[in-house]
């Protein structure tokens, strides 16, 4: 199962209705009321994204302040690159992603989008610029056309197919056997068939080279990643380990001990 962020006009209007969902799953922790609300400082402006290059420059951060789940991190995202975060179950990838949507702010540390602070420009500008997939905890055991449709009960067919083809998503879900009718399930679109989520990937792949967009990945099956132009491997809220598939793989270190991990549980299944 994967999780994945397209950063930058990728989704459109599908993200609005995933975006709830973030905010859903975060509620689900009851902590809403001792985290400080984000907001926009007075008058400022949009942003305007242009290359798409991404920058988290030494971000620390904790949830609840005795607890620190992101320690010192530094990465960039060069426009148009691709990377992926892995690490063990609760490490903080999808906090990194939370970051950068700017659900929360860093305790220390800049995040920069094109050389611009994420946190000096209007909130909804940054979130309208920015995209993303979840595949598998924030969604709901539905139907892909349920989930598009998720906080609109009367909205129609046609609705939920224009937002998907803005999303440049139609197609791919159109591929699918079962269409727009395809169970997305408790834990993600089709937990268990390794083959769809690599052919959703490649679809993936497609939109991203045509679109040229930024890419962050946020990844449980190494697999759908592996050709990503950088992966970072986080452990206690660091990165433990960066490079390609192939550089992590020689390196037998965390990554190839997941790698082989999951390779033995796909053979024996
Ligand atoms: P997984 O692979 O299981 O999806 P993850 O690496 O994406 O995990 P995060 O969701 O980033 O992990 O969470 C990192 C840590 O922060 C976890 O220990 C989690 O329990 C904790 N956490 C996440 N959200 C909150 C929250 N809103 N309040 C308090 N703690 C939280």
């Amino acid at each position: 199962v994967f999780q994945l962020s397209l950063p930058l006009n990728f989704l459109g209007s599908v993200y609005r209705e995933m975006n709830q969902a973030i905010i859903d799953m975060d509620s689900l922790f009851d902590l809403e009321n001792i985290r400080p609300k984000i907001s926009d400082k007075p008058e400022t402006k949009s942003i305007n994204v242009s290359n798409g290059d991404i920058v988290f420059n030494d971000v620390s951060f904790s949830y609840i302040q005795e607890r620190p789940i992101l320690k010192n991190i530094s990465f960039s995202v060069p426009a148009g690159k691709r990377v992926a975060f892995v690490g063990p179950s609760g490490c903080g990838k999808s906090t990194i992603l939370r970051l950068l949507f700017r659900f929360y702010d860093p305790t220390t540390g800049v995040i920069k989008i094109d050389n611009t602070p994420i946190n000096s420009v209007a909130l909804s500008s940054l979130r309208n610029s920015l995209a993303i997939v979840p595949q598998d905890t924030v969604l709901f055991n539905a139907t892909v056309f349920e989930n598009i449709a998720y906080g609109n009960p009367s909205i129609g067919k046609e609705a939920v197919y224009e937002a998907a083809k803005k999303a440049h998503i139609h197609h791919l879900i159109m591929s699918l056997p079962q269409g727009y009718d395809t169970p997305v399930g408790e834990r993600g679109l089709m937990l268990s068939d390794a083959h769809t989520q690599l052919s959703i990937m490649s679809n993936i792949n497609e939109i991203l080279n045509r679109e040229s967009c930024t890419a962050i990945f946020v990844a449980h099956r190494l697999q759908t990643i592996a050709n990503v132009d950088i992966i970072y491997v986080l452990k206690n809220g660091e990165i433990a380990e960066s490079g390609t598939h192939i550089e992590l793989l020689k390196k037998r270190g965390l990554y190839y001990e997941i790698w082989m991990i999951q390779e033995n549980s796909e053979n024996t299944q």
